[in-house]
């Protein structure tokens, strides 16, 4: 047993599971009251106690995200829970002033969903493990001022809504990997949680790539493949990787556990760090938040309010169905992009979040009613703004 002598005539299998971290699109950070559009705001301009982890500093959920998460499950069919929570996760590290991350670790928002992409070979469902909400780190930048190396931080994405996608290990080719990654991102165009743009890091492909003798039940060694910034990256450097892989093992060179990044220019991944042992983040429930208590109801509500998908837009012009047969409550002729409805619906709930953020009222005021909810729990009801 093993893969240390496979022998020249096995088939191998390669295994692969995609994590994706995107930021929501939201007027706000996560958990506090500083604006979430960083563009071309200068470093450290959006920071306030709260995103700078300072001492006794209380975060205040932004429900908009919680929103934006919950109406990617519904899109997904995932299953969501009736009481969430928030956990801490931790570690240290300077992009990181809290010593912690608050994310969601054992309920997360969305769990258990699917994605039917389409590929050259025909669709492949793609089982989604879960969706969660956390906050983003600080944007760490190495570089040379006057000769000398520095390393600069920037806290103005520190706190934004974060949104982490993981599939199920499910996926065994890098097309379809890559087919996943624009699916998911179309989708979240769609409903509008996310401008996922990947060149600015607004969306980020994360590979577990792993391969194992064909009819093999064990995983073997994985590989957690980063720094893809672009759709034929993520296609590329799986390939990269399943091959490097396979070479090894059929030379007999173990493998190790590592995380490697993906170098565009030299078209190979290359060790970015060895894992010794899985990372202990000590998870433990976030004291200063309320669980969250989901409304089932609301759910419905979510699911009626969201525009045409994008696998039933692609169902609906192959059939060539005109929109009001469909049903759909919002369509268009528009089969590559946005719809016209979904388009002034996202417009009028920019332009109220833009507000929310210009008055800062509405964020003092949701402030005090988290605090007062703080230790009885909160109800979350998505469809209300
Ligand atoms: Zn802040």
């Amino acid at each position: 047993m093993g893969l240390a002598t496979p022998g020249a005539g096995v088939v191998f299998e390669p295994i692969i599971g995609i994590e994706i971290h995107v930021q929501l699109r939201t007027a706000s950070k996560m958990f506090c009251g500083c604006s979430n559009d960083i563009g071309d705001a200068a470093p450290n301009a959006n920071t306030c106690p709260v995103c700078l982890g300072l001492p006794g500093a209380l975060p205040v959920i932004n429900r908009e995200a919680v929103r934006h998460v919950l109406a990617t499950g519904v899109a997904i069919e995932a299953t969501t829970p009736e009481v969430t929570r928030w956990d801490r996760k931790n570690y240290f590290y300077p992009d990181l002033p809290k010593g912690y991350q608050i994310s969601q670790y054992e309920l997360p928002l969305a769990s258990n969903g699917r994605l039917v992409v389409e590929t050259s070979r025909g669709s492949f469902e793609v089982g989604i493990t879960r969706a969660h909400l956390e906050e983003d780190t600080a944007r760490l930048q190495h570089t040379r001022i006057d000769g000398r190396r520095v390393s600069l931080l920037d806290y103005d994405r520190s706190g934004a809504p974060l949104m982490e996608i993981v599939t199920d290990p499910v996926i065994h080719d890098a097309e379809t990997a890559r087919r996943y990654a624009e699916e998911l991102r179309l989708l979240l165009l769609t409903i509008g949680a996310s401008h996922a743009a990947m060149e600015s890091g607004q969306m980020r492909v994360e590979a577990n790539v792993s391969l194992r003798p064909a009819g093999s039940e064990a995983f073997g060694t994985r590989v957690e493949v980063k720094n893809m910034n672009s759709f034929r990256s993520v296609e590329r450097a799986i390939e990269y990787e399943i091959a490097r892989q396979e070479s090894a093992l059929r030379a007999g060179e173990p493998l190790i556990q590592e995380t490697r990044g993906w170098d565009d220019a030299a078209g190979r991944t290359y060790v970015m760090r060895v894992k010794e042992s899985s990372e202990d983040y000590r998870y433990f429930p976030e004291p200063d938040l309320p669980p969250l208590v989901l409304d089932p109801a609301s759910n419905a509500a979510l699911r009626a309010s969201l525009p045409e998908l994008p696998a039933a837009r692609r169902v609906r012009s192959r059939a060539r169905i005109s929109p009001v047969a469909s049903g759909s409550s919002s369509t268009s002729a528009s089969t590559g992009d946005l719809s016209a409805g979904v388009s002034r619906k996202r417009r009028k709930r920019a332009s109220r979040e833009l507000e929310t953020s210009r008055s800062g009222r509405a964020a003092r005021a949701a402030r005090a009613s988290a605090c007062s909810a703080s230790t009885a729990g909160s109800t979350l009801l998505p469809s209300a703004r």
